[in-house]
């Protein structure tokens, strides 16, 4: 302007040219710029969605594992409580079984001498009456003699003994497939499978034999012996049955008992020509 009131136009028109340039030039910078920034802010507020979004599908993604890890735990939990459930119903099944296989036990056992009692001997004869080869049977009951004076002069505690030592004595002398049992009292009962008369009164006489050959010095300090009366019953070729048996072996034990004790009756007096000539004393 100055130039121009100088009256030097030329000049004054190229460096007012100049001067738009210069000012369109700083325009277009502050457009860029100002683009630029406006680009920035929207690119940053694009990313700042994006991660945002980010962000909640990287919860909901956690969210989702954290879902699945806890149902593994539960489906795990649900195993182990499943398994330990099993168990304890596996252990309650063979707990139940094994308590009533002792209760079983116990009430077919003779609790002082530890052998069958009455009802398991007389139950295990039956069965064996009801079989077709069960009739070669006998049968011995074995009372002890004067085992009430035993008690009297020795004292009950003494007379318990002398039952577990004549028990003893039953177990040693009587094997498979023969059985015993406590009848109650001081009465045994031996039951011998496809054995006859004459085999059994040998086993009876080897079980009197025994009892007498006890050494009592424990107990009794006059060392009196102890020993038994045995009565023997052999099955007959009619059907028999456990109380039939028993009858005839407690008649024969009676007569055990009047003939002075210490020794074997048979119900029927046995053949002298099958005893090959052995007398017993009946
Ligand atoms: P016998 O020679 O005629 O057989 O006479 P016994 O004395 O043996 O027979 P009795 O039936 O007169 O007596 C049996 C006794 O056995 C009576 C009872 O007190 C006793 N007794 C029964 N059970 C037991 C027991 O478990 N322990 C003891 N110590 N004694 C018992
Ligand atoms: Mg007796
Ligand atoms: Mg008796």
């Amino acid at each position: 302007m100055v130039r121009a009131e100088m009256g030097d136009w030329r000049p004054a028109f190229e460096h007012l040219a100049e001067a738009k340039a210069v000012a369109e030039k700083l325009l277009r910078n502050q457009l860029d710029q100002r683009f630029a920034t406006l680009k920035v802010q929207f690119d940053t507020a694009a990313t700042r969605k994006e991660n945002a979004l980010l962000q909640r599908e990287n919860r909901t993604n956690e969210k989702a594992l954290a879902q699945s890890r806890r149902v593994r735990q539960l489906q795990a939990i649900v195993l182990i409580l499943a398994a330990a459930l099993v168990t304890l119903l596996v252990w309650l099944v063979l707990h139940q079984r094994r308590s009533t296989l002792r209760l079983r036990a116990l009430a077919m056992t003779d609790e002082l001498t530890g052998m069958p009692n009455r009802r398991a001997a007389l139950g295990r004869l039956d069965a064996l009456l009801r079989e077709p080869a069960g009739l070669d049977c006998s049968v011995l009951i074995v009372d002890i003699d004067h085992f009430k004076s035993i008690n009297d002069h020795y004292g009950h505690p003494a007379g318990d003994e002398v039952l577990k030592v004549v028990a003893a004595q039953l177990r040693k002398a009587v094997r498979e497939p023969g059985f015993f049992g406590r009848l109650g009292g001081e009465e045994f009962l031996v039951v011998l499978p496809d054995t006859h008369q004459k085999p059994a009164l040998v086993t009876a006489e080897l079980i009197r034999e025994r009892v007498r050959a006890i050494d009592t010095a424990h107990w009794f300090p006059d060392r009196r012996r102890i020993t038994v009366s045995v009565g023997v019953a052999a099955s007959r070729p009619d059907v028999d049955t456990p109380s039939g048996m028993l009858q005839r072996a407690d008649a024969a034990l009676y007569a055990a008992k009047r003939a002075g004790r210490d020794c074997v009756r048979a119900d029927v007096p046995p053949d002298p020509e099958a005893l090959h000539g052995t007398p017993l004393p009946m």
